[in-house]
């Protein structure tokens, strides 16, 4: 016969932490209802995998910085046009299209909810198990290029690789010195066929040579962005003003009528793939 006695030690040898606090309790419920041995192993073993899925989950989710409350749920699809809303939700319903390394890029004007919609895509993503990574893109480039002038910038590129999606808030929105510019481009070259980018940018691709030093620069980024990318566009007035007039003319916040949800039932979005695109209009 087994000792049991040293079963708690040989869980904890195991790394089977979930397995050694649950095994005592689930005794009396596998006795009244007649589990067999393997039964009631399984049992242990279901809840040793729940435990570490969810853990894992919540390492995810604090390590992707993404801020909270920004999710598809808080996000008022009213304000914009349905067919949006089906591919936003599509993005967030499935990770397939980060495991193709395929970007999502964001567009519109300030306020507009660009911001928000790459969080939320962000969040339900890491619901799903996939890594992300949110940065503001100036922090991203400052951080990049201190580790230049380091000589350990390949590192911290690569140091990104273990996130499926990294987050370029705000792309271009800062003016940037020409070796600002020159890390920006190496991360867009980098994760190139690596991992998937979700770039929000209220400029343009006809503007973006404004971003970088030289037009070659600007053509091969914009070239590698948007090969495999989905491509979205918000229109429409800033939802900060338009929520602020409505509190000004005495009327409650708007708030969505039925709460979104990242499940998805439809087929991935259409993806706009690779060659030269029309700029999306300012
Ligand atoms: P952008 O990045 O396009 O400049 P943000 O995503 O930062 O805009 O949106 C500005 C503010 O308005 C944020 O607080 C955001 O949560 C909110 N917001 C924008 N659009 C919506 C929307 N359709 N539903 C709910 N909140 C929104
Ligand atoms: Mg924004």
């Amino acid at each position: 016969m087994p000792h049991i006695a040293t079963l708690p030690l040989l869980l904890k040898q195991l790394k089977l932490s979930t397995m050694a606090r649950h095994w005592e309790a689930l005794l009396p419920q596998a006795r009244e209802k007649g589990w067999n041995g393997a039964e009631y192993l399984a049992v242990l073993c279901e809840q040793e995998l729940a435990e570490r899925y969810s853990r894992r989950i919540a390492r995810y989710a604090k390590e992707s910085q993404l801020p909270a409350g920004k999710s598809l749920a808080t996000f008022d699809f009213t304000q914009i046009p349905d067919v949006l809303q089906g591919q936003i939700e599509a993005l967030a319903g499935t990770g397939d299209w980060t495991r193709q390394t395929r970007n999502l890029l964001l567009f519109g004007p300030s306020g507009v909810g660009k911001t928000h919609l790459a969080v939320a895509i962000g969040h339900a993503l890491v619901e799903q198990g996939v890594r992300v990574r949110c940065f503001a893109t100036t922090a991203l480039v400052q951080q990049l290029q201190l580790a230049r002038e380091q000589l350990r910038l390949e590192d911290a590129l690569q140091k990104l690789d273990k996130y499926r999606v990294v987050i370029l808030d705000d792309f271009g929105y800062v003016k940037k010195s020409e070796q600002e510019t020159q890390v920006l481009f190496e991360l867009i070259a980098h994760r190139y066929e690596t991992g998937s980018l979700i770039v929000t940018s209220n400029q343009p691709f006809a503007e973006w040579d404004r971003i970088f030093p030289d037009q070659m620069m600007t053509v091969a980024a914009v070239d590698r962005l948007i090969h495999h990318a989905s491509i979205i566009e918000i229109g429409g007035d800033s939802y900060r003003r338009k929520e602020a007039l409505r509190q000004a003319a005495g009327h409650p916040t708007s708030t969505t009528s039925a709460p979104a949800t990242t499940t998805l039932a439809g087929p991935p979005p259409p993806i706009h793939d690779s060659g030269p695109r029309q700029p999306p209009p300012t």
